[in-house]
């Protein structure tokens, strides 16, 4: 059984075909969300139909949360107010109540999954380092849980003191615990802007994260159709 182990995905259709026809061609028969499935770019109502689509398990994201409510956009800088206005006006309701009614957290067969932190996963902090994973870790009672909310994957392995890898896989071994970031489908910030995800092979105990080139340039052509930010579309390609 191997789960296909994705977020970020940020209303970036392209990098999300891409990825989960990767994932079918790896084999994955089973798929896991990490939220922030909208804001940013231009296709939310689409990824949200396809995320639908799998009935799979998907816990909510800070941008998923934003797109529901109706505060004000006043306290924001102007690029986030307009780009989160935009996806707000894109939204139907009937997107809103499905997002709306995302879970924080979720236990799925013998991991967890969380799109910020397991400390305060209403907070929406971010573990950038590995103090931060050692107060999510205070809160993870299966010894393997996945997130996303930084975009840029990682491997935290808690055994006696925790440790941050960037390796591309890891083995899992008894006894440990480990925290991993898949990073991000749809806006990665570690960089490398090709798309982020994740495959757990439960028959090997192994994790891979998996980077794939995607169509940015129709991705970047969206955004600018839309009249979203110029930056949402350079940044893309820097991969920040
Ligand atoms: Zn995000």
């Amino acid at each position: 059984m191997k789960y296909a182990i994705f977020g970020d995905i940020h209303a970036n259709l392209e990098a999300l075909h891409t990825v989960l026809e990767d994932a079918a061609t790896r084999g994955c028969d089973q798929y896991v969300c990490l939220g922030d499935v909208v804001g940013y770019n231009a296709n939310p109502r689409e990824c949200l139909e396809i995320v639908r689509g799998l009935d799979c398990p998907v816990v909510k994201g800070n941008h998923d949360e934003e797109a529901c409510l109706n505060t004000s956009l006043e306290c924001l800088n102007p690029l986030a107010a307009h780009a989160l206005k935009w996806t707000r006006d894109a939204l139907e309701q009937s997107d809103r109540d499905w997002l709306s009614a995302l879970k924080l957290v979720r236990q799925v067969r013998d991991f967890t999954i969380v799109h910020a932190t397991l400390d305060t996963p209403g907070g929406w902090g971010y573990v950038t380092n590995k103090f931060d994973a050692m107060a999510s870790f205070s809160y993870q009672f299966t010894s393997l849980c996945f997130h996303g909310h930084t975009h840029t994957p990682r491997f935290y392995v808690k055994h006696g003191s925790v440790e941050a890898l960037a390796v591309d896989e890891i083995h899992l071994e008894t006894g440990k615990k480990y925290f991993i970031n898949a990073g991000s489908v749809g806006q990665p910030r570690d960089g490398d802007w090709r798309a982020s995800y994740a495959v757990y092979d439960v028959d090997n105990q192994s994790v891979a994260i998996h980077r794939l080139e995607y169509d940015i340039e129709t991705t970047q052509q969206k955004i600018r159709d839309a009249g979203l930010p110029e930056m949402l579309a350079t940044r893309l390609a820097a991969g920040k």
